[in-house]
């Protein structure tokens, strides 16, 4: 399926001569179908080296169902032509990383990177600006809403010589831009590509990413999802979104479906017509029916006959992973299949999981690695659905469930003596995880030792 397709290499040959070439790309074109021949013939580059692409996922308008196509990963050559490079006044800021949310330390959060495109040197703060409101739209969705002090957001500037992206208003519009953000990618509006390797030089700029978003300086609505991108930073995947049209956030949020909550699309192409494979890994597709689902104790059984905050209850809908038939979803309609929506109750248990594999459910600015003196105080931090509780050499001490702040001695370590240690340790009692597999990931603990 399409968003399981890694990065490809499409090779075509180097040595060839000239006319050569201009065989084998018609070929290529005739084999790879109707995204390439939709491609300008502008944007198909030549064929002089392996040319890496990726499958992005995009949307027509604001509440329509995904589709896919490839692109290429670098920047198209009539987008490369206008690119010149920066004077030495706009390079001095270039790659400026401001915090827009400072929950804690990276160990400990999930980081989100905001990288702007179509931002002069003077429009930084425009920048800023627009990061600040589009994670506020973003994380206004549940279950983000509920987990907002999990989150750091780093916003890293790319200085563009031009002001707006390539393709706004117009397809014929080239933009000289730090990362070669277009509309009209493939021939296709609403898709708005970036240049993939330039996005990863800019992130690796924040102290951490697992999360990446480019905001194109655009109000026109688009966006992507590179849900096939792997980088050396650490992040899956990045989503592409246009920072002034007011429903471009709910792709992104559609994308943190995939790369957090590893949820496959609940949409249908009819072309697809009945899937005859085995039991897909996805936790939210699948070929069984409820009560096969129910007898066998699996995939999200646990939810079924819930009242799902999408709406209606949790059941197997028939279509789902590209399939409209032989494949279920959980709803009849949630974010996973339509913008605007909520995440169903399978989806959100496996956001909450997927929040958790980057952050622990106990923070603290005491470094593990740190003695304390009986007297030191300790603080850390949880969210709301979690409970804290201390212990000392392994017991604890139930008088301090729940405390935030504590010293060794307020917890009763002795005066005299060595190697004691104290430990917090805070579970998320939400019952929004069922699953004990995932329930494992919201148990975190911390000890520090000490001083006689
Ligand atoms: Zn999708």
């Amino acid at each position: 399926m399409p968003r399981r397709v890694r990065a490809r290499f499409r090779t075509t040959a180097i040595t060839v001569g000239v006319a050569a070439v201009a065989v084998l790309t018609g070929t290529a074109t005739a084999a790879t179908g109707a995204s390439d021949q939709r491609r300008s013939a502008a944007e198909r580059r030549p064929a002089v080296a392996a040319e890496r692409t990726h499958e992005v996922e995009y949307f027509t308008g604001p509440n329509g169902h995904g589709r896919h196509t490839t692109v290429p990963a670098a920047t198209p050559e009539r987008i490369a032509r206008a690119q010149h490079p920066l004077s030495p006044a706009e390079r001095a800021g270039d790659g400026d990383v401001t915090p827009i949310v400072e929950s804690g330390s990276t160990a400990d959060k999930v980081d989100v990177v905001v990288i702007g495109d179509g931002y002069t040197a003077a429009q930084q703060g425009d920048f800023h600006a627009d990061a600040r409101s589009k994670w506020q739209q973003i994380s206004a969705v549940q279950p983000y809403a509920s987990y907002r002090e999990l989150f750091n957001v780093w916003a890293v500037d790319a200085v563009s010589n031009d002001s707006g992206v390539s393709g706004d208003p117009t397809q014929s519009v080239v933009k000289d831009t730090a990362l070669s953000s277009r509309f009209w990618c493939d021939g296709l509006e609403r898709l708005l590509c970036v240049d993939t390797d330039k996005v990863e030089s800019y992130a690796t700029k924040a102290p951490a990413a697992d999360l990446v978003i480019v905001l194109s300086n655009a109000a026109k609505y688009g966006g992507a999802g590179y849900n096939d991108v792997t980088s050396r930073p650490g992040y899956d995947g990045i989503a592409t979104a246009s920072s002034d049209h007011p429903d471009s956030d709910q792709v992104a949020v559609h994308e943190t479906g995939h790369s957090l909550g590893k949820l496959a699309d609940e949409y249908v192409y009819e072309e697809y017509g009945t899937y005859t494979g085995p039991e897909p890994a996805d936790s939210n597709i699948s070929t069984l029916s409820t009560s096969a689902m129910a007898a066998q104790r699996t995939k999200w059984y646990r939810w079924l006959g819930q009242q799902s905050p999408d709406g209606g209850s949790v059941g197997a809908y028939e279509g789902g992973g590209y399939y409209p038939r032989g494949l279920n979803r959980p709803t009849r309609n949630s974010i996973m299949r339509t913008l605007g929506r909520e995440f169903n109750l399978p989806g959100r248990e496996a956001m909450i999981a997927g929040f958790y594999r980057h952050a622990s459910v106990l923070a603290s600015d005491t470094p593990a690695d740190k003695t304390l003196t009986r007297r030191e105080r300790v603080s850390v931090e949880v969210p709301a659905s979690a409970t804290v509780r201390w212990y000392v050499d392994g017991r604890e001490v139930r008088s301090a469930r729940g405390k935030l702040s504590v010293t060794p001695r307020s917890l009763g370590v002795p005066v005299f003596g060595h190697g004691h240690h104290i430990t917090a340790r805070a579970t998320d009692g939400t019952d929004a995880v069922r699953d004990p597999e995932l329930r494992n990931l919201l148990t975190d603990s911390r000890s520090w030792r000490v001083r006689g």
